[in-house]
């Protein structure tokens, strides 16, 4: 199967440069050949008219956690504490594999509709999200969520299961899907479960996502607890010598900074959820000069509250502008990079994905400019980051797979799962409350 995609504004992000006419060539699922002008005459199964659309690498997004969508909306406007503890862990006791496929499904039915072809998710329930993931057509770092609170019984089961899953889905579909592992926080694994994660990371080669320095108390409680700030915390598990991304990174001194360099982690900038639960501001312009690599994320979608890349990206670059007050704190250019190669290379898949160019896989998309919020079209990436909207991406491609044609789902169907997801939210709830009352009824007794 062979696809020319024409007639576009090409970004390949493998240098900063756009070139007009372009066209990309591809053959299944790689990308045989980009340029511009007329392209080579060939036999093509497919031709595609991209009318002026952007063309370019799909958005990655390096920290989410998918099937999160479920909640959005139940909770706002609260602590990040206090929304964890009293609303939704509560509702997180009732999930299960099905309901998270169905969450799943409506988080990547949205992630696709806004240009999103490859995620990292940290969370629960991976068998329900791996089925999501590879159904869907989307590609996917699925980092099993865990906690070193509890029994050492339930940890060696969690693990067992990362094993399995490991076993069963790593490289599923010719490596459209890879396992890692998710500690979720300093504040629920202590030193020992820490380093028994780095281990499991050793035994299978694979990586570890974490959310690290999220908020000032964070850091107040490690201070407290371990007599180090997270980052020192965590490096003494052995943690850092495994590919890790590490998401927030908000409250980072320069002996913080110099620790992910050395090791090489990689950052998730999740610029609108630390604006919604008022976590700070991540110094991105430091790390960017000491060469520490940064991907943008949405974090979950109840924390956000959506999953849309584009306005992330317009968010990351304004709110370094207006802490640092300077509106040269972080360009368009470099927040792009941040959403696609850089995105890439944290998740240390930046030699197939992130990037267009011969022999890559054929994860792109098409962005309109054919309307008002895109003309004059003076600068292509300065739209694309600070008037684009999600709306406008209007075709996506992953693995040479569209998934979306001008703007119709191709294989999802998403009445469906929209209705499926409200009535799994429904049906939680239900038995969230019909446990609050067994409870209650035993407080009275
Ligand atoms: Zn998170």
């Amino acid at each position: 199967m062979k696809t020319l995609i024409k007639n576009g504004y090409l970004i390949t992000m493998e240098e900063e440069s756009v070139q007009k006419d372009g066209y990309v060539i591809i053959e299944d699922e790689t990308i045989l050949a980009t340029g511009s002008g007329v392209p080579p005459a060939d036999e093509y199964d497919k031709v595609i008219d991209a009318d002026e659309a952007i063309i370019l690498p799909g958005f990655i997004n390096t920290h989410t956690h998918v099937g999160m969508g479920l909640f959005r909306g139940y909770a706002d406007d609260l602590p990040l504490m206090e929304w964890l503890e009293t609303k939704i862990f509560p509702m997180e006791d009732q999930l299960n594999d099905e309901y998270l496929y169905h969450g799943a499904m409506l988080d990547i039915l949205e992630m696709i509709q806004s240009g999103t072809t490859c995620f990292l998710s940290m969370y629960m329930f991976n068998n329900g999200a791996a089925k999501a993931i590879l159904e869907s057509g989307i590609r996917a770092v699925l980092g099993r969520g865990t906690s070193g609170i509890g029994p050492d019984e339930k940890h060696r089961q969690v693990f067992d299961e990362i094993r399995d899953l490991y076993r069963r889905c790593h490289g599923a579909d010719n490596d459209r899907l890879r396992i890692w592992i998710g500690p979720h926080a300093c504040y629920v694994c202590p030193p020992d479960y820490l380093k028994k994660v780095a281990a499991l990371a050793e035994e299978l080669h694979t990586g570890v996502t974490i959310h690290i320095a999220e908020t000032q108390s964070e850091v107040d409680g490690c201070l407290k607890n371990y007599g180090l700030r997270p980052l020192p915390y965590i490096e003494q598990s052995g943690i850092f010598d495994h590919p890790t991304v590490a998401a927030h990174c908000v409250w980072m001194n320069e002996e913080e900074l110099a620790i992910l360099k050395k090791y090489q982690v990689g950052v998730a900038y999740n610029p609108e959820s630390n604006m919604k639960l008022g976590s700070g501001v991540a110094p991105i312009g430091k790390m960017l000069q000491m060469g520490i690599h940064v991907g943008l994320g949405t974090d979950g979608s109840s924390s956000n509250n959506d999953l849309n890349m584009i306005g992330e990206m317009r968010s990351a670059a304004f709110l370094q502008k207006v802490a640092n007050l300077d509106p040269l704190a972080l360009s368009a250019w470099d927040v792009l990079r941040m959403a696609t190669v850089e995105g890439a290379k944290i998740l240390h898949w930046e030699d197939a994905i992130g990037q267009l160019k011969p022999g890559y896989q054929a994860d792109l998309i098409l962005i309109r400019t054919k309307c008002p919020h895109m003309r004059p079209l003076h600068d292509v990436v300065s739209n694309l980051v600070y008037s684009a909207d999600k709306s406008d991406v209007e075709t996506v491609m992953v693995k040479g797979r569209i998934l979306m044609e001008n703007r119709r789902m191709t294989g999802l169907h998403e009445t469906e799962i929209i209705a499926q997801a409200e009535r799994t939210f429904r049906e939680m709830y239900k038995k969230l409350q019909q446990s609050q009352k067994k409870e209650d009824e035993k407080v009275d007794i």
